[in-house]
């Protein structure tokens, strides 16, 4: 595997793959790695010929400094987790390397509605530092695929949007949600909860489920959504939203769109989580 520091010496390493025919499968991460990063990792090796995975903490889409500043940055586990999952390029900037004084990836992108709801509310600027370091990463690697994870869901469709208004040619493969044997999604922040925290916070897994029984059922969604947070309040957990979308363009649903999801975020113990799930596809 090839460790790439600063964006010249990847685009020669890129450059050299690209020239034996290979097809570039690319898999952006924040590192602290786990199980859900390597199910992308080893769905992008089965389908290119090349694997990138870049880890690198983005500062401008963390909107709260101790957020930051707390984030897990296990490096040396994370270089020894990619080495085992036979990437063969592995894109490690600092913070200077990808924010340049002088700039030549000016991203102007206006995520428009997709970022007035849910993360895009509690987390205001958040998406723009996102589409701002996902869209550099991808001027920089240029990749044929881009794996993503459905854990994301509004991400994933910032994304998209991203990709259609900026004319980038890279296919998006969504890969579905690892989780941890309670029910938890898998997130680098689940380090930061404790023992018992992580097992009851299964809970939010376990109300995305019971929800979907009952709008299966029939149930009015707004009845679900109130005691879904009612359900996250009796657990002395701190909801911050429980929607129920319109899966394409994340605006509230009635229940008789094709595509619904149920998308919700939770602090424990002050470890902000979320979670999704897609109650209806047809
Ligand atoms: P992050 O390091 O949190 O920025 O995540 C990097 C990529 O891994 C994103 O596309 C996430 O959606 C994806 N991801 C995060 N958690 C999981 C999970 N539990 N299962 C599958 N993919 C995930």
């Amino acid at each position: 595997m090839f460790i790439c520091k600063n964006p010249d010496h990847l685009h020669y390493r890129l450059q050299l793959l690209r020239d034996t025919g290979a097809s570039l499968g690319f898999v952006p991460t924040m590192g602290a790695l786990h199980a859900g990063h390597l199910s992308l990792i080893a769905r992008c090796r089965e389908e290119c010929t090349a694997s990138i995975v870049s880890v690198f903490v983005n500062p401008r889409q963390f909107n709260n400094a101790n957020d930051l500043k707390n984030y897990p940055r296990p490096v040396v586990r994370d270089i020894e987790l990619v080495t085992q999952s036979q990437t063969d390029v592995l894109f490690i900037p600092e913070v200077e390397a990808m924010y340049p004084p002088v700039d030549s990836y000016q991203l102007d992108f206006d995520p428009g509605p997709l970022d007035a709801v849910m993360e895009g509310v509690f987390r205001p600027g958040h998406f723009q530092g996102v589409a701002d370091v996902v869209y550099r990463l991808l001027r920089m690697v240029a990749p044929d695929r881009l794996y993503l994870g459905q854990k994301d869901f509004q991400q994933v469709a910032i994304i998209r949007k991203l990709i259609r208004d900026t004319g980038l040619n890279v296919q998006v493969v969504v890969c579905p949600t690892l989780r941890e044997p309670h029910g938890l999604a898998m997130s680098s922040r689940n380090v930061l909860l404790s023992a018992a925290a992580r097992e009851r916070a299964g809970l939010i897994y376990a109300q995305l489920l019971l929800g979907k029984e009952k709008f299966d059922a029939g149930i009015d969604i707004s009845n679900i959504r109130e005691s879904m947070i009612a359900a996250f309040r009796g657990a002395g957990f701190e909801p911050e939203y429980a929607e129920v979308i319109n899966g394409d363009t994340l605006q509230a649903a009635e229940g008789s769109e094709h595509y619904v999801v149920a998308c919700c975020a939770v602090s424990v113990e002050g470890v902000r989580l979320i979670d999704n799930m897609v109650w209806k596809e047809t």
